[in-house]
This record gives C-alpha cells, sequence and structure tokens, in this order.
C-alpha cells in the first residue's frame, strides 16, 4: 500500500536536507501515493481534502510539509496537528520528532487527561509544533498561553472524527483564533456527508485528494529481507517443516508437482529409507527436504541455512530445535490466523 505509483523520489520536494535525513533514517525510501499527491501541494499553501486507507502513509503526508515550513529561527506555534485521541497525539508527535531528527523543530504533545498545570509551563519553553486534541488546544488557547496567530498551518487528522459533535465545536473556536493565510490539511479515510458544511465554511476551494479507487495491492502479502550480497550466494538447502506425517506427504506432493525437487522423510517410513534420503539430502542430492519434527533434534548439516515452518511449531522447544539444528540464516515461519473474511 505504500508504493509509489508516479516514481516521485523524496529528493523531487526540495525539501531541506535535514529533513530528508530524517525521512531516510526512518526508513522511507519512496514517498506513498498519498505522500506523492499531498507534500507538494500542501507545500504551495493551498487547503487539503485527502482521502486514502488506512495504513497507506497519511501521517508523514502531512508531517513532512509541516516539517519543511517551520522556520526554527522563529520562536512560535506555526503547526497545529489536531486529532481525536491522546494515544494518536502521542504516536503522531513521535513520527514528527523522528522525521525532524536532524532539525531543531520544538515537538509538543497536549491533550485532555493530563495535567493543564503542565502544560501552561511547558508553553512557556519555544514550541514550533503542537500535536493534540481540541478540547485541550482550546483551553490553552482561551488562557492566553497557546499562541496561534502564528500558525498558518493546521491538520486534522481522522478529520471527519473531529468533526463529531464531540469535537466539532472546539474546532471551529480555535480557527478563529488562527491568522486570516492559514491553510487547512484535513485527512481520513472516510468523509461522509456530514463534512460538507464545515468543508464549504472554512476550506471552500481545497485541494481534493480522493485515493480510494485506485488500483492496490490488497490481498498480497509481501515479505522483504535486508541481507548482505554474500548472505544471498550461501543458500544452499533447506529444510521444510510439517507437524504431520501426512502434511509432509501432502506438501511434498505439492512441490513436486510445482517442478521443485524435493525430498520427504518422516517417522512411518522404513529405516533404511530414511537413512537413504537423509544421507542423499547430506550429499546435496537435493536442496528441499519436507519433514516432521523427527528430524529436529541433534541433526546438524551445515548446507541447510534456510528453515521454513510450514506448520507453525508447537512449543517453543520444537521451533528452537529446528532453528537451532541447522546453520540457519534464515527462518521462516508460515502462521495462518483466521480472519472474519477468509474462515
Ligand atoms: P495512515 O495514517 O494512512 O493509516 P500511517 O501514517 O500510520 O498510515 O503509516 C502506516 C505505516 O506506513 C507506518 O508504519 C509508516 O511508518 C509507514 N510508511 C509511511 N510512509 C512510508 C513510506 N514512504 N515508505 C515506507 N513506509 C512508510
Ligand atoms: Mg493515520
Amino acid at each position: 500500500d505504500v508504493t509509489a505509483t508516479k516514481g516521485n523520489e523524496f529528493e523531487d520536494y526540495f525539501l531541506k536536507r535535514e529533513l530528508l535525513m530524517g525521512i531516510y533514517e526512518k526508513g522511507f525510501e519512496r514517498p506513498s501515493p498519498i505522500q506523492e499527491e499531498s507534500i507538494p501541494i500542501a507545500l504551495t499553501g493551498s487547503d487539503i481534502l485527502a482521502r486514502a486507507k488506512n495504513g497507506t502513509g497519511k501521517t508523514a503526508a502531512f508531517c513532512i510539509p509541516a516539517l519543511e515550513k517551520i522556520d526554527q529561527d522563529k520562536n512560535a506555534i506555526q503547526v497545529v496537528i489536531l486529532v481525536p485521541t491522546r494515544e494518536l497525539a502521542l504516536q503522531t508527535s513521535q513520527v514528527c520528532k523522528e522525521l525532524g531528527k536532524h532539525l531543531n523543530i520544538q515537538v509538543m504533545v497536549t491533550t485532555g487527561g493530563t495535567s493543564l498545570k503542565d502544560d501552561i509551563v511547558r508553553l512557556y519553553q519555544p514550541v514550533h509544533l503542537l500535536v493534540g486534541t481540541p478540547g485541550r488546544i482550546l483551553d490553552l488557547t482561551k488562557k492566553g498561553v497557546c499562541i496561534l496567530k502564528n500558525c498558518s498551518m493546521l491538520v486534522m487528522d481522522e478529520a471527519d472524527k473531529l468533526l463529531s459533535p464531540e469535537f466539532q465545536p472546539s474546532v471551529e473556536q480555535l480557527i478563529r483564533y488562527l491568522p486570516s493565510n492559514r491553510q487547512i490539511l484535513m485527512f481520513s479515510a472516510t468523509f461522509p456527508v456530514t463534512v460538507k458544511d464545515f468543508k464549504d465554511k472554512y476550506l471552500p476551494k481545497p485541494y481534493v485528494i480522493n485515493l480510494m479507487d485506485e488500483l492496490t495491492l490488497k490481498g498480497i502479502t509481501q515479505f522483504y529481507a535486508f541481507v548482505e550480497e554474500r548472505q544471498k550466494l550461501q543458500i544452499n538447502q533447506s529444510i521444510i517443516f510439517c507437524n504431520s506425517v501426512n502434511r509432509v506427504e501432502l506438501l511434498a506432493k505439492k512441490i513436486t508437482e510445482l517442478g521443485y525437487s524435493c525430498f520427504y522423510i518422516h517417522a512411518k517410513m522404513l529405516q533404511d529409507h530414511r537413512n537413504r534420503v537423509f544421507h542423499d539430502f547430506r550429499n546435496g542430492a537435493c536442496r528441499n527436504l519436507v519433514c516432521t519434527d523427527l528430524f529436529t533434534r541433534g541433526i546438524d548439516i551445515q548446507a541447510v541455512n534456510v528453515v521454513i515452518n510450514f506448520d507453525f511449531p508447537k512449543n517453543a522447544e520444537t521451533y528452537l530445535h529446528r532453528v537451532s539444528s541447522h546453520d540457519c540464516i534464515w527462518c521462516i515461519l508460515i502462521k495462518v490466523v483466521w480472519g472474519h473474511s477468509n474462515k
């Protein structure tokens, strides 16, 4: 879900070098589609109404432009990120801190349910970016401790939730404290029609991004591994574990049908047959061996460095033995989770 579609790079946005470093250090290589859409637009100062599914990288889609726009030499709150919960406030501030690791931007979190006094004290020190829930920020603003006259960017994450009766009055009051050149960025996965009145009033001509209908990689589970070049060359043989004799035979049959060579071994085979298979496998006659846990203890085949737990090990000991008997560098665990949809 977070793969770029336009082929843009983070370098394309002419971000501050320190910000770019933070982005790469967080492990982001490419902007996700929602980031590709929103970063350049947000940087122009336009209002945005962006809709994209969960897990598509919306947080960085607004945090990156926010961090870019903040002038760290100016001691003022320049961005407010509104969220509906304390947990989300903490998580979002964490993302800001990580992305802004090499910048000198002060991030503060403020939410209901914590000491108001502490927040007041904290606000006497420099704060550039404030993340929090609407009620608390409004409180602090009304008290004159939180000053929003230099806050030119207001982000509403989970925007539709922030427009529920619980929050909307506070959000609207807060907006009155913002300067006239403010931009508002609304992000969510869902925008019910009830959002329309608010939108018409406060962001009448937003740039609209809707990534809900596009082709996605939904349903594809992707695995990746970080390896050194030499490790790639070290894959010799693999052992694939199943939990029963039956499943060993079935899987071995399947693998063979798919055109891969494999041996199999289990307790119900005659001893000399077992010995022969084992001997041949050890001599490298075949790269894959399907077996039960019969095979786990005390066996040491140097060339085996991939262990696949096709069936989930029954207990921790079994797992340990499966993995540690070999010169294992790759261990793959497969666990089937029975969700609602694929029962
Ligand atoms: P959303 O708010 O859309 O549900 P998040 O912002 O919480 O999604 O991001 C979901 C996950 O994707 C996070 O773990 C985040 O670190 C990761 N992520 C976001 N952007 C990128 C990117 N450009 N490259 C790789 N991972 C990313
Ligand atoms: Mg989110």
